[in-house]
């Protein structure tokens, strides 16, 4: 059944579609106008004479943080909650729009206090707190340059992007929680700056977990002192259009970090028109919770800067989704009325292990619409994810052996977004708009481009692909939220995105288009597998392989081999209820599994049995080191290694690749 919301949706959706494939320059001009607050309007839209560094609205005049703040306070909305925080140890805090002004302005003039100007870079190094915000919206209104880096970098990490941007300041707090404990960061800084030759002059300190920390005198002071001394009121500047908004580096999963730089209006207009359209964004009635880390791009683009434009209401967690219990995610949801929930297939996938008893427990009814990002969403994550999390209705019934009866269903199943971008492309890119129907969804696919990004999967020699077997996903024109360039280094930015095909950008993943044209993400094209002349999807198979119900996680990689070319080779972590199911047992079942799936070609060599696979900060699986393994290194590589959430992990699959 189709809802007369639905309906309107689907209308504006068609509209928007027809609107950009008239003419997509003119269509984003239009949403520009319309979506964000120019001071002077721009009269150019695009300069593409110098690819690949595009120019959009250059000569209009905004300003980032007033549209993600001031104008809504201006409207009348001052008084609608921004961010509701919850911290881990359950300290919650509600921030109106008005609010934040105030917070942002301080801020705004306690950075210009300390003798940061328009450009100057500041880094932020922070946890999951609303001064987070607060100091990426404060960098944005002076015109400084921010560069967020993610909170569980190491020392290293930290000092390699602070030398990179030649920060000026670093705002940090002196710790935080992970599950139930403190989690510190200055001493991290503190090491970080400990070699002499760095251009940071303040550290600013954000007082959270109350910890000792170690004081550098003259360099630096506490974040409240600093700000709260400073005026509630700060007179707005407008920024040219393509005045750098922020530097924020890969996750790292193919090669070294790459410093991203976004700038202001182009980026601003495509989170804000994407924020609303994605999600179907209605800021007087949405709880909206995305639950990535500000330190990655998602951070960024749909907690930050898409909602807050929207003057979306939004959900912040400080903490992990199994602190202090393994609800603790769905009892944030059921406390604060979420109806969006914005997250990545790891986590489903971790909930789906941990079992639907516990999200069962709570009443999720407020939820109408769920996204997805970071990774191709296998179909049985999606389905579960629909089914348990988006059509609960009510809170279940615990019964006497501990074991839940799940609630009541909804009537419509909720839309999914399976949503594909990257940090280089600054926005959405592919997404179905929950503008399709229910039946027309398909699990595990990112389907089409939004409107007004010309997206095409193409041959080797940069053709159009015109069948369903698998090629490289490019973008043939500019979009608004492209990266300009990598920080300092223009010649890797055309080396790495724009050589490959003449004239296009090649995002470096494989992708196919079915016989709808919809499109379906393959994985990375370093990951794609040649077994005996045959390409062979990692993502495919690690789907046949999570469908299997012995299999929470599945990893999958091609290890060379002088006969075939390729070997496949799996790791794949059991769910907890295949207890006690050896692991030759279950190895079998799984290699019978895949080939009955895909194909005798796609079974498995090996299967090994993991309790962990190896993954980044981010959540996404370092296939590179599992390659290495799959080829007999006995030594995981460092740089690898370091970027590792837990590198603990690649120990014991060495070792069992050794068995
Ligand atoms: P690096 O570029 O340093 O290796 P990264 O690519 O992991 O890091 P991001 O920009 O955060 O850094 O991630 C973008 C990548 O994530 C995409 O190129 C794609 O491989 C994957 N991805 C994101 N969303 C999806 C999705 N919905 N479906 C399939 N893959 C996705
Ligand atoms: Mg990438």
């Amino acid at each position: 059944m189709v809802t007369t919301h639905e309906l309107a949706t689907q209308q504006r959706a068609q509209e928007l579609y027809a609107q950009a494939a008239t003419d997509h320059v003119e269509y984003w001009a239009e949403r520009s106008r319309t979506e964000v607050h120019w001071d002077t309007p721009f009269t150019e839209i695009l300069d593409w004479s110098n690819p690949p560094f595009a120019r959009w609205f250059a000569d209009g005049t905004t300003n980032a943080c007033y549209n993600a703040v001031d104008r809504h306070v201006a409207a009348g909305n001052g008084d609608r909650v921004a961010l509701y925080f919850e911290g881990e140890p359950g300290d919650s805090q509600a921030v109106t729009y008005a609010e934040l002004l105030e917070r942002v302005s301080q801020t705004a003039n306690a950075l210009e206090s300390l003798g940061i100007a328009k450009g100057d870079r500041v880094a932020i190094y922070l946890p999951m707190l609303v001064e987070a915000v607060v100091a990426i919206l404060a960098c944005a209104r002076i015109g400084a340059v921010h560069s967020v880096v993610f909170g569980g970098f190491s020392a290293e990490a930290l000092r390699s992007r602070i030398d990179d941007a030649e920060a000026k300041v670093v705002i940090t707090a002196d710790g935080s929680y992970r599950r139930g404990k403190p989690n510190m960061l200055k001493p991290i800084v503190d090491e970080a700056l400990t070699q002499d030759g760095h251009t940071v002059e303040h550290v600013l300190v954000v007082r959270r977990n109350g910890e000792d920390i170690t004081w550098v005198e003259g360099r630096d002071a506490w974040f409240d002192d600093v700000v709260d001394a400073q005026p509630t009121t700060h007179e707005i500047v407008w920024h040219e259009a393509e005045h750098p908004l922020f530097i924020l580096y890969t996750s790292g999963t193919t090669g070294t970090p790459k410093g991203i730089l976004h700038t202001t209006g182009g980026y601003l207009t495509q989170v804000t028109a994407t924020a609303r359209d994605t999600f179907d964004l209605q800021p007087e009635t949405d709880v909206f919770w995305c639950t990535a880390d500000v330190g990655w791009v998602t951070g960024h683009s749909y907690i930050v800067y898409g909602p807050m434009s929207n003057g979306a209401t939004q959900v912040i967690y400080e903490g992990t989704p199994d602190a202090p219990h393994r609800g603790r995610w769905w009892e944030i949801v059921e406390k604060y009325g979420v109806t969006t929930l914005y997250t990545a297939p790891t986590a489903i996938r971790a909930a789906m292990k941990w079992g639907r008893d516990i999200a069962d427990r709570y009443d999720l009814s407020s939820l109408r619409l769920l996204g997805s990002v970071g990774e191709a969403i296998n179909p049985e994550a999606w389905y579960w994810y629909r089914e348990v999390i988006g059509n609960n209705n009510g809170a279940g019934t615990v019964n006497e052996d501990g074991s839940v009866t799940p609630g009541p269903r909804k009537t419509d199943p909720v839309p999914i977004a399976d949503t594909w971008w990257q940090t280089e492309t600054g926005a959405h890119i592919l997404t179905p708009l929950p503008a399709l129907t229910a039946e027309q969804l398909k699990p595990g696919s990112a389907q089409r481009a939004v409107p007004g990004v010309a997206i095409d999967v193409v041959d080797e020699d940069g053709n159009t692909m015109q069948d369903t077997s698998q090629g490289f996903l490019v973008i043939r024109e500019p979009w608004p939220a492209m990266a300009r360039t990598i920080w300092g280094d223009d010649q890797r930015f055309v080396d790495t995105y724009w050589s490959r095909f003449n004239g296009m950008y090649f995002a470096g993943d494989g992708a196919r288009f079915d016989e709808d044209g919809d499109i379906w993400l393959l994985g990375r094209v370093d990951d794609v597998m040649n077994v005996s002349g045959h390409r062979l999807s990692t993502t495919e198979i690690e789907s046949a392989l999570v469908a299997h119900p012995l299999v929470a996680e599945a990893a999958v990689v091609g290890a060379a081999d002088e006969t075939t070319g390729q070997a496949i080779y799996a790791f794949v972590i059991l769910t907890e209820e295949s207890d006690g199911v050896a692991g030759e047992k279950a190895e079998a079942t799984l290699r019978e599994h895949v080939a009955s799936h895909i194909g005798p070609i796609a079974k498995p060599r090996r299967i090994l049995v993991t309790s962990d696979l190896p993954k980044t900060r981010s959540g996404k699986i370092m296939r590179r080191l599992l390659k290495d393994a799959a080829e007999g290194k006995t030594q995981a590589d460092a740089t690898a290694l370091a970027t590792l959430a837990d590198p603990a992990v690649m120990e014991e699959i060495l070792n069992g690749m050794r068995g």
